[in-house]
């Protein structure tokens, strides 16, 4: 028994506004595509993958189309959907005995649906998943959007909405091919099976299943993302951790989150000593896994000499950003005898919000004292915690 699944991932559509391809825009971390691919390379039903892409990709595959634990053909698709289809056919060898066909836009496609289709196509010939439509459906006809009318009501139980995978013996998708070269237009292969003469059975699709074409599409996808796999997803949520402590010494000013406050001494250090700002850094940088504030900025380089904490924590963030992650929240204690940090708590958020390019409601700083005890407690130091959460994006 030899199964291979057809992904294609040929389109150009950028309805998303992206400027790329939606199949290559990321969604947790992964793109569209690469979702799509990992569905079927964990499929233990799978043995080979064809990819159907645009020539550009095609020309320089990114790794998930390469290192695999099956094998992976990557062709250059068509201009309609149909030819890429065939493309990715004919790149398929003789001894098939089903090949599934898949939207890339598709990403949230399930290992049960796969499984569905593959024992239906067998046992059919071939099999499309589809849903019931829960609205009323009706037909109608004009110019555009703006100028339609309805011409008759469908009875809501003889309707289906079709998804992908479609599963297909191969003698009947060559038949389906030979009609849509023929000059037969049509959104998926399972209507040029139709009219071929062909049996379609119809399985049960997933609802979770659905195709990213538009930014509402995108956001539904995100959420579906954030859904499934944000809240337990280490992938897609991270976690880190930070912590600093300066001396006070007279003649320096006193800067706490890119905020010079009025108080006779400041913190001692090679930029402007701002433990706050230093603690958050590396919270940031540790829940990306990119290293800390010491490695990034030395005490040894003189460009970082008097620098300000506040533009190193904005590199930081890019540098995180470039990783695939944004910052989600972060939450900070500063621990000082003196001076009182509440008066200028709003300042601070709104300073450190900027550089962390988050809204100021997800930036928050308590002060503490340290209640008398130890050099904090005599006024010798001020240190300050903090943790930071990440999402890739
Ligand atoms: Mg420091």
């Amino acid at each position: 028994m030899k199964i291979v699944a057809i992904v294609a991932a040929g389109g150009r559509g950028e309805r998303l506004g992206a400027g790329l391809p939606k199949q290559l825009l990321l969604l947790g971390g992964r793109t569209i595509l690469q979702r799509s691919i990992d569905a079927f390379v964990s499929s233990s039903r799978v043995d080979e993958i064809v990819v159907v892409v645009t020539p550009e990709v095609a020309a320089d595959p990114p790794p998930y189309l390469r290192s695999r634990t099956k094998p992976i053909t990557v062709v250059a698709g068509g201009i309609r959907r149909q030819d890429s289809v065939a493309i990715g056919f004919e790149a398929t060898r003789d001894d098939v005995d089903l090949v599934v066909v898949h939207d890339a836009a598709r990403p949230f496609v399930s290992a049960a649906l796969i499984e569905r289709m593959i024992d239906a196509g067998l046992e059919a010939g071939a099999a499309i998943p589809a849903l019931r439509a829960r609205d009323t459906v009706k037909e109608v006809a004009g110019p555009d959007d703006t100028a339609r009318v309805v011409t008759r009501t469908l009875a809501r139980e003889t309707v289906v909405l079709v998804q992908t995978p479609q599963a297909f013996r191969p003698q009947v998708l060559r038949e389906a091919i030979r009609l849509g070269r023929a000059g037969v237009d049509v959104t998926d292969e399972a209507s040029l099976a139709e009219r071929a003469g062909h049996r379609v059975r119809v399985v049960e699709g997933d609802p979770r299943n659905i195709k990213v074409t538009t930014p509402e599409d995108l956001e539904m996808a995100k959420a579906i993302v954030e859904l499934t796999e944000g809240v337990h997803g280490p992938a897609s949520t991270r976690i880190g951790a930070g912590y600093d402590i300066h001396r006070l010494v007279a003649g320096r000013p006193l800067v706490l989150g890119g905020v010079v406050i009025p108080f006779p001494l400041g913190l001692e250090g090679h930029s402007d000593a701002d433990a706050l700002c230093h603690a958050i850094t590396d919270a940031v940088l540790g829940a990306a896994g990119a290293g800390d504030i010491g490695q990034l900025f030395p005490d040894t380089d003189a460009r970082w000499k008097g620098a300000s904490s506040l533009e190193l924590l904005g590199r930081a963030v890019t540098l995180v950003q470039s990783n695939g992650f944004r910052v989600g929240n972060v939450d900070a204690v500063v621990i000082a005898e003196q001076p009182r940090l509440a008066p200028f708590v709003g300042e601070i958020t709104s300073k450190l919000a900027a550089a962390l390019e988050v809204p100021a409601g997800h930036v928050s700083v308590k002060g503490k004292t340290h209640e008398g005890l130890g050099e904090i407690g005599r006024g010798e130091a001020i240190a300050a915690h903090a943790v930071a959460l990440l999402r890739t994006v």
